[in-house]
């Protein structure tokens, strides 16, 4: 019935023939109905997490309504431009809306992923089906509901809760769905692409990282330590792309470890809804399970446990797990080679510039990295040989609906945000006409 609804708003309905400054003013104000329900979406994104709720409406909701406004703007600058083939001929090229985009979207961010997809989408004039996670359904609900409130119509935005492999693998399945944008695991990406071959589904795929943090002796260590624990503890370390690799200069490694230790046992994880607290609980007993059985798994291997390590219940509940620090990592062991989607960090050490890159880029993955110098010539030549579809420079963990974000290799393909992803929402038409 959600497919129906949006093949028939798609094809019948008024919004891929509205104006485009219409468009974009609906989807402006959805953008300022978010930041006018700031505390309420918060509050449910933190319940239905564990998100600190700092976070939830500092960072959540800013960049939601930063995808709607960003693109809003879209809509109106779509062009084409005339191409000189032949003066007998006038050509130009029309960017076309694909028709029904399926998002299917994880329970990290689960209010944040439906800006990410369904903002571009709408702009370019497509239908959307968002299928949120099971674990994470309220704020999607919800943003439809203030979809309606500022004006797109009834069958363009449908959200549809359910169970991945029934909700999701039906719109995977359904030819009335154009293209499926998708951001989970790997696993599941892969099982998409093949899912989707028969109906020969147009893809975005953004899936998982084990994203390398290059700490260099010559970097401010102090900034560096503040940057590389918030790129991992931040989001409770369930984050794409959290630098849960610290590829640290051997011969600062032991101050550096020592320094982001402490840090790491000052944080301690509090109720997420207490406005002072800085690390929530992990997203499901699950998750929580998964994590401590890498803690586990490293500790096997030969790491060293120098933070955290264990679950940290509060009043006896809770899936909360310290920030957990393992050293003495080698990048080949499982902890510096699989995604644990939690807070902790595995330390690597390298000896100069090759080591580093290399074993930055020995991983199946290829999201994410960050670099730590005052060296300004280092830090760009770095980030030219890094895999990576996105490099942080003395910064870690910044998002913007103006620039892409996607990955290199078994991170996927397509792009989110930026005019790039406007490409991955359209389809182009070659307009030939006779003048002569
Ligand atoms: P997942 O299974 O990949 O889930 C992502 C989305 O895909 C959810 O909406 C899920 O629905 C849906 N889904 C599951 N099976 C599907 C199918 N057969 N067809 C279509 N859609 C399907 O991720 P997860 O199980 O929640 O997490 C497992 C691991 O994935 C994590 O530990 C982490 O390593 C990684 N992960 C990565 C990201 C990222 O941002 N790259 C985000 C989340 C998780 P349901 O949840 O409702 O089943
Ligand atoms: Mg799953």
């Amino acid at each position: 019935r959600a497919v129906h609804a949006a093949r028939a708003a798609f094809e019948s309905g008024p919004w891929p023939k509205m104006k485009p400054a219409d468009r974009q003013r609906v989807l402006f104000k959805l953008g300022d109905l978010v930041l006018e329900h700031a505390d309420e979406l918060a509050r449910l994104e933190t319940l239905d997490n564990g998100k600190p709720i700092f976070e939830s409406r500092q960072v959540d909701i800013p960049m939601v309504a930063n995808c709607f406004h960003y693109f809003a703007g879209w809509a109106t600058k779509l062009a084409g431009e005339t191409l000189p083939v032949n003066p007998a001929y006038f050509n130009y090229p029309l960017r076309e809306p694909l028709g029904v985009v399926a998002a299917i979207i994880p329970w990290n961010f689960p209010m944040i992923m439906v800006g990410w997809k369904a903002a571009p989408a709408l702009a370019a004039g497509n239908c959307v089906i968002v299928k949120p996670a099971e674990l994470t359904p309220l704020t999607a609900i919800r943003l439809g509901e203030l979809a309606l409130a500022a004006g797109v119509p009834p069958g363009v935005l449908n959200i549809l809760p359910g169970k991945g492999s029934i909700a999701g693998e039906a719109l995977v399945r359904h030819p009335g769905v154009d293209k499926v944008s998708f951001t989970g695991s790997t696993e599941i990406g892969r099982h998409i692409m093949k899912a989707g071959a028969d109906t020969m589904k147009k893809l975005t795929l953004e899936l998982g990282g084990k994203s390398p943090n290059i700490v260099f002796a010559d970097a401010d260590l102090d900034v560096a330590v503040k940057g590389v624990a918030a790129g991992i503890f931040y989001g409770k370390g369930e984050v794409c792309a959290a630098g849960s690799r610290l590829l640290v200069e051997a011969s600062i490694a032991d101050e550096f470890v020592a320094k982001l230790a402490e840090r790491a046992q000052k944080l301690k994880p509090g109720d997420p809804l207490d406005p002072k607290t800085r690390l929530g609980a992990l997203v499901s007993e699950k998750q929580m399970n998964t994590v401590l059985g890498y803690v586990e798994t490293g500790t096997k291997e030969g790491a060293k446990l120098v933070a955290g390590g264990k679950r940290a219940p509060i009043n006896g509940k809770g899936w909360f797990v310290e920030p957990t620090v393992l050293d003495q990592v080698d990048n080949a062991m499982r902890v510096a080679q699989e995604e644990i989607f939690g807070p902790v960090l595995s330390v690597i050490r390298f000896t100069d510039v090759d080591d580093a890159v290399k074993q930055a880029n020995d991983s199946p993955f290829g999201l994410a990295a960050g670099v730590w110098t005052r060296d300004v010539k280092k830090a760009h030549a770095v980030a030219r040989r890094l895999q990576a579809g996105t490099v942080w420079i003395n910064m870690y963990n910044f998002y913007d609906a103006g620039m892409p974000f996607g990955g290199y290799k078994a991170s996927g393909f397509g792009r989110d945000l930026g005019p790039e992803c406007l490409r991955d929402y359209t389809q182009v038409k070659s307009v030939w006409v006779s003048i002569e």
